[in-house]
């Protein structure tokens, strides 16, 4: 049954920015709404920083960066292991507070923390991670070794969907690197991250070294000029993610832009029908499919589609759809009412465009929830490339079944979208499976794997208009990304003095 949440939900909670190791309150005069999803109702009030609120907390980012560069990485680790340490104790109120901004049911938001926890236990080793190379007698009597040293201030600009693991996937790795950082969440969903900061100063790390500042456009176009910022890192939608890198890197920033998708998953005749069934409803559905790798394309080859579309029509119409403390519901409400009248007018769309309506999710109601942001699992057959539903992402519960006659008419119809995030194949047959993987033009593969997310000590990004710049997020690519290569090189002199060489230095 569902029971209303036990709350005071007249009572608007005040949220705070987090500067030099405390609250601190808005000072600009404006703030955004944060809705509790399934109720439909304000929870919360979150300030939107001025540009001016922007620069005072780069500057105490930028006067902390020396210290916290110049402590030892073993230190800087051992910060991290307790800062685990904290996020394990803590897991359940952080699922809760997720769940209650974002909307996505608490046992996702469980698995959404500890995908970003995973990133804090790469970040422990830091000290392995950032080892430089050696090399004796580069030339006779001189010696040359590269190491890897922080970059400095460095910014995170995050989307509302994951508000604690895509934060994780950057400010562990850039810290444990030796710099110092500032994030700016979605205003959607923005407590989370002053919670993990909270935990990050409980872990012992400086004042100032961590800061989350609130905001939209401005708070983000003050990070972005600013001189003192030395790398910007962004997850968010596709034009937004153009505009940041663009803006950044002409500004001189390193900067790496994740952006969009629109993920395929391609079931071969042979498949194994029951699992691709399964993978397709979770990686579809799951949180509301307002996941960067969710899957929102169905590819079915051959002569598999009428019985795979049979089966997810059925699946998405038993969809168990509630509030999130519910631990047998599988999906929550969309993020807010602007989002819920985006995807639902998609649907209309595809409907207009002459896609088959089979699932229609609309209208779905949720005894005790009746104003919350909820739409049901929906699914399309027959969806043709050049329709809206197919190009564009949509970043809600609806499944488009695209039918193609066979393998190579999925790969090029994949590799002809903009977007090369995610992709899977489900088949029996490791040729076809070889294949796919070399010729499939996207950032991460899967076969037989639905939602195919590298874990920490591996990268994660995409290709094409979902990744802007050339490094991906966590894993070795993230240490590569907060930190600057430098290389030494050595003579101690033996008292044999040349005098000044013309040449181009030559070892002998
Ligand atoms: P969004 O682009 O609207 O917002 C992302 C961030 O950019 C937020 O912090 C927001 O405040 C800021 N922002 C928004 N408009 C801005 C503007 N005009 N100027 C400057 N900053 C601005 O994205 P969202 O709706 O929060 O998140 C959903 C999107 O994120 C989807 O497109 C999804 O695919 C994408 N995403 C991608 C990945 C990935 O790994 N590629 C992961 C998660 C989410």
């Amino acid at each position: 049954m569902n029971k209303p949440l036990e709350q005071p939900d007249l009572q608007v909670k005040a949220i705070h920015h987090w500067v030099n190791g405390q609250e601190v309150a808005g000072a600009s005069g404006r703030h955004g709404d944060v809705y509790n999803p399934s109720l439909g109702r304000v929870s919360g009030r979150v300030p939107y920083a001025s540009s001016g609120e922007v620069a005072d907390a780069v500057a105490i980012a930028h006067a902390a960066f020396p210290r916290w560069a110049a402590t030892p990485p073993l230190r800087r680790a051992r910060v991290m292991f307790r800062f685990k340490e904290l996020i394990e104790q803590n897991m359940e109120s952080l699922a809760r507070l997720i769940s209650s901004e974002h909307g996505k049911v608490v046992s996702d938001a469980r698995g959404e923390v500890t995908r970003g926890l995973e990133v804090v236990e790469f970040a422990c080793g830091i000290p392995h991670l950032l080892k430089g190379e050696y090399s004796e007698q580069v030339g006779t009597g001189v010696d040359s070794f590269s190491v890897r040293q922080p970059l400095g201030v460095c910014a995170g600009i995050t989307p509302f969907n994951f508000p604690t693991m895509v934060p994780m996937w950057m400010f562990p790795v850039a810290l444990a690197c030796g710099n110092s950082f500032v994030l700016k969440p979605s205003e959607r969903d923005p407590s989370a991250s002053v919670f993990l900061a909270k935990l990050l100063k409980e872990a012992g790390l400086p004042d100032g070294v961590f800061n989350v500042m609130h905001g939209e456009k401005e708070a983000v176009d003050a990070l972005l000029h600013d001189p003192r910022i030395a790398a910007i890192s962004f997850v968010g939608s596709t034009p937004i993610a153009e505009y940041i890198y663009r803006t950044g890197t002409a500004s001189g920033k390193r900067v790496q832009a994740l952006g969009g998708a629109k993920n395929h998953l391609v079931v071969m005749p042979d498949a194994d029908l029951d699992q691709a069934v399964d993978a397709l409803t979770g990686a579809a559905y799951g949180s509301a499919g307002e996941r960067c790798m969710a899957i929102s394309v169905a590819v079915a080859v051959g002569g598999v589609a009428d019985a795979l579309v049979e089966r997810l029509a059925q699946r998405a119409r038993g969809l168990k759809i509630n509030e999130g403390s519910d631990e047998q519901a599988e999906m929550g409400p969309l993020v807010t009412r602007a989002h819920l009248d985006k995807v639902t007018g998609y649907v209309g769309k595809g409907v207009e465009e002459g896609a088959q309506l089979v699932v229609d999710g609309r209208g779905v109601r949720v005894p005790g929830y009746e104003e919350g942001f909820f739409l049901g699992g929906c699914l399309f057959d027959h969806v043709r490339p050049q329709m809206s539903i197919y190009k564009e992402e949509i970043f809600g519960p609806v499944l488009a079944v695209v039918r193609v006659p066979d393998f190579d008419s999925a790969v090029n119809l994949i590799n002809a979208h903009e977007y090369g995030n995610g992709v899977s194949l489900f088949t029996r047959d490791g040729d076809a499976a070889r294949e796919f993987s070399m010729r499939v033009q996207i950032g991460m593969v899967g076969i037989n794997v639905p939602i195919p997310v590298p874990m920490a000590f591996h990268s994660f990004g995409g290709w094409k208009r979902s990744l802007f710049g050339d490094h991906y997020v966590h894993g070795p690519e993230g240490v590569r990304f907060y930190t600057h290569l430098k290389t030494v090189t050595t003579r101690w002199p033996t008292g044999i003095r040349k005098g000044a060489e013309f040449v181009m230095p030559t070892m002998k």
